[in-house]
């Protein structure tokens, strides 16, 4: 629900990361972990590559440099592309894009699926999970931690913070200081309907600023078409409102890029809001006398680095205090894929019927998003979980029918959802 649930789906080769970053390396194991496992968790990955473009002759003066951070960074395969290659990959482009870098690496993959999974399969090997459960304080008497939160009093020898947007604050709160500040940036995003996917190919980026990596525009795997983020420094690290200003322009700029999307509709639009800090690079730093690692800064690659931090966290974090055992044996949960290529519930039998018609989400996926070992919370996770709502008519027609079956579910009395749980096993014939 912070900074994970609005971003770009793109899982990064770390290409075009300043080399030698605890981000490029994060990036470039957290990419190569992914390929390594998504099939096993039955999580896709579409590798569609990247191009990009210089629009300018000095935007083309600096596709040289960028090439060579590519090569240094570990993506070989990136070259340059001509005017008349452009063309032949990209037919609906603009003509004046001059030439580019192709990275065939970059990939979209689902990103509410994956972070999904992650946890569920935490869960499935033994890990508890506290949602709604604010940190509000922290001690440590020199061997174990005790966390006062809004769900009651926790104990345990060490502690990760990885609270995103608040992870400065937590830092304060649980250790007097923060040795970074939060400096949140939005990002706002178009999204167009699904005729317009089949307009491009690839990914198409910029030439990247110091600041961000600029518009993007991209197609993603649930079979629409993104253009965005804006990249706007702001105070508040909650509003993730829209603006029809920003809105504007990036329609404006998405048919620079691709003029062919202005035959085409805006079905959606949202903003994430990345956790920047000042610095050029993540602030993950372990404090051995706190047994504490602080884990943030994870602004516009968190989705692609994830894994890779898992694993450089797990390194810096274990020794002293901790005796980690690694398991045996591992469970590999998979879910319903929400994925537009792959084999979705309606394709198979007894689901229940279709409630969503633009995105095809059947009875049974909802019904299995609010039962089993992590259940949806919340109208907005039921949509990422299954998509229903997401497509063109953004729920003028199942949501009265998904009300009735959501009836009680997010209802905070014990009694009502318990009702509601019953209801959903008995659908499910658990
Ligand atoms: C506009 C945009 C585009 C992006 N595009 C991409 C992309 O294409 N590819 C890519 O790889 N990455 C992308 N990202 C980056 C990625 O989404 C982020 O790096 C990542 O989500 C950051 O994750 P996080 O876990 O650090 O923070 P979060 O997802 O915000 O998680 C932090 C969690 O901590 C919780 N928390 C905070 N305070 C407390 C407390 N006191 N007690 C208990 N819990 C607390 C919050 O509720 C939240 O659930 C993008 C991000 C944005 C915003």
């Amino acid at each position: 629900m912070g900074a994970s649930k609005g971003n770009s789906a793109i899982l990064h080769t770390g290409f075009d990361a300043p080399p030698q970053t605890l981000e490029q390396h994060c990036i470039a194991d957290g990419y190569q972990s992914y390929m390594h496992i998504h099939k096993r968790l039955g999580l896709s990955v579409h590798r569609v590559g990247a191009l990009v473009i210089a629009w300018t002759e000095e935007e083309e003066n600096t596709l040289p440099d960028i090439l060579e951070r590519a090569h240094l960074n570990g993506a070989h395969d990136a070259h340059l592309v001509g005017k008349t290659e452009i063309a032949k990959k990209e037919p609906n482009l603009s003509r004046t894009a001059r030439s580019g870098v192709f990275i065939p690496g970059e990939s979209i993959i689902d990103p509410w699926t994956s972070p999904y999974l992650y946890q569920l399969q935490a869960i499935e090997n033994g890990a508890t999970l506290a949602r709604s459960c604010e940190v509000l304080d922290g001690n440590f008497n020199g061997a174990e931690w005790q966390l006062k939160t809004t769900r009651g009093t926790f104990f345990g020898t060490s502690v990760v913070n990885c609270a995103g947007l608040y992870g400065d604050a937590l830092d304060q709160l649980l250790m007097g200081r923060s040795t970074f500040q939060i400096k949140p940036r939005k990002g706002q995003f178009l999204i167009y309907d699904k005729p317009a996917r089949s307009l491009i190919n690839s990914i198409i980026l910029p030439v990247p600023t110091r600041l961000t990596k600029g518009v993007v525009v991209c197609p993603t795997v649930f079979g629409n078409l993104l253009v965005g983020p804006t990249a706007e420094e702001q105070e508040s690290r909650e509003d993730a409102s829209v603006d029809n200003p920003a809105l504007q322009q990036l329609a404006k700029k998405g048919e620079q890029i691709l003029p062919a999307i202005k035959e085409h509709t805006v079905t959606a639009s949202y903003a994430g809001i990345r956790p920047a800090t000042g610095r050029q690079d993540y602030c993950i730093e372990t404090h051995k006398d706190k047994n504490l690692t602080s884990v943030n800064g994870i602004r516009s690659t968190g989705l692609s680095a994830a894994l890779g931090i898992a694993n450089y966290v797990f390194k810096i974090h274990s020794g002293g205090h901790h005796s980690f055992v690694p398991l045996k044996e591992y469970r590999w949960p998979t879910a319903n894929p929400i994925d537009e290529s792959m084999q979705r519930d309606w394709q198979k039998p007894n689901n229940g019927g279709i409630v969503c018609h633009c995105e095809w989400v059947t009875k049974r996926e909802i019904h299995q998003a609010l039962n089993g070992p992590l259940p949806v919370g919340s109208l907005s996770g039921l949509k990422r979980r299954t998509r229903v709502t997401m497509g063109r008519c953004q729920g003028f027609y199942c949501t009265a029918q998904l009300k009735e079956i959501t009836r009680g579910c997010f209802d905070d009395s014990p009694s009502v959802r318990k009702t509601r749980v019953e209801s959903h096993r008995q659908f499910l014939g658990d």
